[in-house]
């Protein structure tokens, strides 16, 4: 059920946000925190609301956990690796904790939404003082303000969907692309994923509170919007209006920006949606479209809900309605009960699609889910030598798809310095692929036309040109 933060639940919220800076300047301290946000945008956008939070309350920011007040992990429960790594983390900061007795140290997101890992951390890494899951970011003003000022910890991971927060204040990590999740939570419960037990049911932010925010955004010079959601193309249907709709809304406010999304469903991938981007002036020419598997049995085993030939159908209408259209995937491979065969139909279907880019997952059995208690006869091992195959196609793949572009010119929003780089400026193209291109810091934060001269295996390389309009 969707439910939006009451009246009372606000001023609570803001009474809190107030108290713990005036507990601060009381005490003459200036905190400092570090925040660190695993796994997908949706906790990175997660993340930025709860520096938005700490930032209001007096929280400084630093890059290192070193002579912190604050250490928060944002933690992604996805795969079993995300969480390996937030548990070595965890025990890292062990010694830091025993040097500063100010340093509070909170585990939030999806791992900790977990039981069994709530459970775990609990029992065996005292050093943790605030343990908070998905639906409580909002109340995180109160976990640190009791924290602090009664020496409580807590553990606070109740179940449920959690609760629409249009009220927390957002500190943005990125000046020209503003991230806007539109929906959250998940109902497709496909059989490996632990998404839907820990992010709860789909609920839909109201559409005129998107446009709005969106609208303020391009005001305040952000260039590109990315539009969030587990599914971000199941938005809306609790309130009637569909993501088509959505995204028409949006790209009639004018202004010089783009509109990005991620992740679309393909069950929800409607001819629609393709049309009203096809028509678009401000929305990418990029659909990430998860897989999953080429083999329709195997598609079946994971209640992904569309065959292979769905998909494809898909495929083919959104090339032939938009020619420049770039597509990539996710990819899991040696699912439970997937045979070198079923395999064979995945590389096959990449084959025929021809992603642009391909995100490849071993399959990680999650506790609670349907799969983790299928057979799973294949070894590690055997897993890992499919994986390369796959990365071998799809690397040919996808530098044959760039290599198309060069001699041709590009729009492409400049977003800052190469890291690896620095010579060279870098940003995305309409298509969302990456290029490079030599030129001065005051293209940063605009739409340049860049003629590509190189492709690379994930990127593109060029120069920039005049004006061709
Ligand atoms: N909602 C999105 C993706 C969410 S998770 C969608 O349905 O496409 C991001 C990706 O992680 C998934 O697309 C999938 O490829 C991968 N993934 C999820 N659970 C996994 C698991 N148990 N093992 C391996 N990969 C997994
Ligand atoms: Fe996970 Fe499937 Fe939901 Fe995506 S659609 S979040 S893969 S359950």
């Amino acid at each position: 059920m969707i439910r939006e933060l009451s009246g009372d639940e606000v001023a609570l919220f803001g009474e809190y946000i107030d108290k713990t800076r005036a507990f601060f300047l009381s005490t003459n301290v200036r905190p400092k925190a570090y925040v660190h946000s695993y796994g997908c945008q949706q906790n990175v956008s997660d993340g930025e609301k709860i520096k938005g939070m700490l930032a209001e309350m007096g929280y400084d920011f630093t890059d290192t956990p070193d002579n912190v007040d604050l250490i928060l992990l944002n933690t992604c429960a996805v795969r079993e690796n995300a969480e390996d790594k937030v548990f070595g983390n965890i025990g890292a900061f062990k010694k830091l904790k025993e040097s500063n007795r100010r340093l509070i140290i909170a585990v939030g997101g999806c791992m900790v939404q977990q039981q069994h890992i709530a459970e775990k951390l609990k029992a065996s890494y005292p050093m943790v003082d605030i343990i908070f899951g998905t639906h409580t970011v909002h109340e995180l003003p109160r976990m640190l303000y009791d924290k602090l000022t009664k020496n409580l910890g807590c553990v606070n991971i109740p179940d449920g969907d959690g609760v629409l927060t249009e009220s927390i204040p957002v500190r943005r990590d990125n000046a020209i692309k503003a991230y806007v999740p539109i929906m959250y939570g998940c109902n497709n419960f496909c059989t490996y994923c632990v998404v839907p037990y820990v992010r709860g049911r789909e609920r839909s932010r109201k559409a005129d509170a998107v446009v709005s925010e969106v609208k303020e955004l391009i005001q305040q010079g952000y260039k590109e919007i990315l539009l969030l959601g587990q599914n971000v193309n199941s938005y809306g249907k609790e309130h009637g209006i569909g993501f088509a709709e959505l995204l028409r809304r949006l790209d009639a406010i004018e202004g010089e920006y783009k509109i990005s999304f991620m992740t679309s469903h393909p069950k929800d991938c409607t001819r629609e949606l393709i049309d009203v981007i096809a028509d678009s002036a401000h929305i990418e020419h990029h659909i990430h479209l998860p897989v999953q598997s080429g083999s329709d049995r195997i598609l079946k085993a994971m209640n992904r809900s569309y065959t292979t030939e769905h998909y494809l159908g898909l495929v083919e209408y959104a090339k032939s309605r938009i020619p420049d259209l770039s597509l990539t995937t996710d990819i899991i491979v040696g699912f439970p009960g997937e045979t070198y065969e079923d395999f064979r139909q995945t590389v096959k279907l990449m084959e025929t699609v021809r992603y642009d880019m391909a995100y490849t997952f071993i399959y990680s059995k999650r506790e609670g889910t349907k799969a983790a208690d299928m057979d799973d006869p294949v070894s590690d091992k055997e897993k890992g030598l499919w994986m390369r195959e796959l990365l071998e196609v799809q690397g040919d793949i996808g530098l044959e798809n760039y290599r198309k572009y060069i001699g041709k010119i590009l729009d492409v929003l400049c977003e800052g310095r190469d890291k690896n780089k620095p010579e060279y400026l870098t940003g995305h193209s309409r298509q969302n692929i990456i290029v490079r291109f030599a030129g001065g810091d005051e293209l940063v934060g605009s739409f340049v036309k860049v003629k590509i001269t190189k492709a690379m295996p994930w990127a593109v390389e060029g120069e920039t040109v005049g004006d061709t309009d």
